[in-house]
């Protein structure tokens, strides 16, 4: 018998159970399905990216789709065959709407990859195990399905005390649980050894509801002298919700807006611990899972291991659907699961009964009549809240009600509702108010992130622009010491010059005009920068250039004037032509005159006549040329 102290559930509901419906016979496993689809996102976060492509040809257990932030899970081929398809398909989800997958198209061979176990895991280290089971895409098989390896990496100053092994399995239909408690216990007890491996916790506690005696003989069996305390809890639904079984089994209460391992408590769920059981003993990642199938229209209601890809219809019609008693498919209980609206939509990690209810099992609940506050609704609510208020602000879009109500503290199970006599579907008021507010929070979120970035830039921007103002201040004043820098050299130069000797050259007045100029230049420029900047330095800059200048100008008057009075230099005198010279010259004159009057005769299309006189004159100007050069070379 278990000696660990439990504490009563707050609030709950006895449903009418149904479980010997499906828990009377072994899992099965299910027929392996023409085609698998596979969806991107099978669990709480963000979705997984295709790592493969269409007409690919894929082995069972291989990467085809891998995690790419924290909070995600990669995706494998449940079994071998080629992609057919990558898209929208039908998805298991309240919305009906179709979401991203893979498509397989499985050959029948079941081809295994290379699979890569870690049977001595007491020699592996907990990053090492945690990275397989991260790379072994596992997620929560028993509710939300979280990611797992995000769990079993709490806060390193928050070590975990309590492990906790959830197999109270509350809802009235499902049997999942149950059956792999007493099939699969000695995987289940591995599976424990390997988390306790890794978190090192205090205790472990293994909670199992008294409506499952065989599940509960069957792991107290497997405990084998481990020191694990399987805790029997009364049947009582909602006792599997995770803080309510913390509550059950601590009595401790997990403050709103907080997680369990901030109190040094992890949960898992059993079927998540045999998944972490078969990633490192065998290797294998979370291809498949079992379901429950259930429900009166169904002929042979049973628990299937089936692949997740596979669609529900093929496993209601191996369980043996009678489509005419179909009146409501079900994914999950009664209590908090939602209607399925297509068949084609597949089993994912999540999916853990699918409830084919007829119309004389489920009937339609009768219509909603106004609330008469008579306060059953918060009798039953294990997570202490007010139903009804609830509703109310619910129906008036009251946010800021809603939230300090704790509306997110709803775990969604449904019990109030239930006891409902006014009928009202509270849970249902309840999601779309909560998904009105997420939405809400997630526009927020997005506007401040872009308000964020705005400011940011207009910052950067700021900065920028200040930054390239600084520098080019440093440029002028670099530019304006330059100048002053060489002004002064022309100075000195023309200092230099001014008391040259008297009989200054050409060369000199040369020099000194250019100096004089250059110290102009320099003065003009320094002025503009002194009437764009004005600071001090600039206007010393100037007065040095004015002096400068003068300086320059004094220089080069001085040295004019010096060269004026100057006498004469001995430059040779240029000896005057020739008459012979003067004459050939003359004639060259002639010939090219009368050659350029005869072109533009030719050019301006003269009379034959006009051209002839002038073809006369041109050759005679010629000959006379011709002359003068021969007498001129015989002189
Ligand atoms: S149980 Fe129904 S009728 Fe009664 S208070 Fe709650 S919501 Fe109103
Ligand atoms: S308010 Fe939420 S947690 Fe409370 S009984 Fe209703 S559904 Fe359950």
């Amino acid at each position: 018998m278990s000696t660990w102290p439990i504490h009563p559930l707050r609030g709950g509901v006895h449903p009418a159970e149904q479980k010997t419906l499906s828990n009377q016979t072994p899992i099965q496993n299910a027929p392996l399905a023409q085609q698998l689809i596979v969806p991107l996102l099978q669990h709480l976060g963000s979705a997984a990216e295709a790592c493969v492509q269409v007409g690919d040809y894929v082995l069972k257990g291989q990467l085809i789709a891998d995690s790419n932030s924290f909070i995600s899970a990669p995706v494998h081929a449940p079994s071998s065959g080629t992609i057919s398809s990558i898209g929208p398909q039908p998805y298991p989800h309240a919305s009906g709407q179709p979401l991203e997958a893979i498509v397989i198209d499985t050959d029948g061979l079941e081809q295994w990859c290379p699979l890569e176990p870690i049977t001595d895991f007491y020699a592996a280290d907990a990053a090492q195990l945690l990275s397989k089971i991260r790379q072994a895409g596992i997620s929560g098989l028993g509710g939300a399905g979280f990611p797992t390896v995000v769990k079993l990496s709490p806060n390193a100053e928050q070590p975990i005390k309590t492990l906790i092994i959830n197999g109270t399995e509350c809802e009235p239909y499902i049997t999942a649980d149950d059956r792999l408690m007493r099939e699969k216990a000695s995987q289940l007890m591995l599976g424990i050894d390997i988390l306790v491996h890794i978190l090192q916790p205090e205790h472990v506690l293994i909670a199992i509801e008294d409506n499952k005696p065989e599940a509960i003989a069957s792991v107290r069996q497997a405990l084998n002298n481990r020191s694990y305390q399987v805790v029997v809890i009364p049947t009582i639904y909602p006792s599997g919700g995770e803080r309510q079984l913390i509550q059950i089994l601590t009595g401790q209460e997990v403050p709103s807006a907080q997680l369990p391992a901030q109190l040094g408590i992890l949960c898992q769920n059993v079927g998540t611990v045999v998944a972490v059981h078969d990633a490192i003993i065998e290797g294998k990642p979370l291809i498949s899972r079992i379901t429950t199938l259930t429900g009166q229209a169904l002929q042979k209601p049973m628990n299937v291991e089936c692949l997740i890809g596979t669609p529900v219809i093929e496993l209601l019609t191996f369980a043996g659907l009678q489509h005419e008693q179909l009146n409501r498919l079900i994914v999950g209980g009664p209590m908090m699961g939602f209607t399925l609206t297509s068949l084609a939509a597949p089993v994912i990690k999540t999916t853990n009964c699918l409830l084919a209810a007829t119309a004389a099992e489920l009937p339609a609940p009768p219509v909603a009549m106004p609330c008469i506050r008579c306060g059953d609704c918060a009798q039953v609510c294990p997570a202490n809240l007010l139903p009804q208020q609830l509703h109310f602000y619910a129906l008036g879009d009251d946010h800021a009600q809603l939230q300090a109500h704790h509306l997110f503290d709803c775990i969604e199970c449904g019990a109030c509702a239930y006891v409902c006599p006014s009928s009202i579907p509270l849970v249902q008021y309840y999601r779309a108010a909560k998904a009105d507010m997420r939405e809400q929070a997630q526009k927020l979120a997005k506007a401040e992130h872009a308000k964020e970035r705005f400011e940011f830039r207009q910052e950067r921007l700021r900065l920028e622009a200040e930054r390239k103002e600084a520098e080019r201040k440093a440029r002028a004043e670099r530019l304006a010491r330059s100048k002053a820098e060489q002004a002064k050299k022309a100075a000195q130069a023309n200092n230099a010059t001014e008391h040259a000797p008297a009989g200054t050259s050409d060369d000199d007045i040369k020099r000194l005009k250019i100096a004089a100029s250059m110290a102009q230049v320099a003065l003009r420029k320094a002025e503009k920068q002194l009437e764009i900047h004005g600071t001090d330095a600039l206007k010393e800059q100037v007065e040095q250039l004015k002096t400068n200048a003068a300086h320059a100008q004094q220089a080069l008057a001085a040295a004019t004037s010096s060269a004026s009075t100057a006498p004469a230099t001995d430059k040779p005198a240029k000896p005057e032509p020739s008459a012979a010279e003067q004459a050939l010259k003359k004639a060259k004159i002639d010939v090219a005159m009368k050659r350029a009057a005869l072109r533009k005769a030719e050019r301006s299309e003269a009379d034959a006549a006009t051209l002839a006189a002038l073809q006369a004159e041109l050759s005679q100007a010629e000959q006379s040329l011709a002359q003068l050069n021969q007498s001129s070379a015989s002189a």
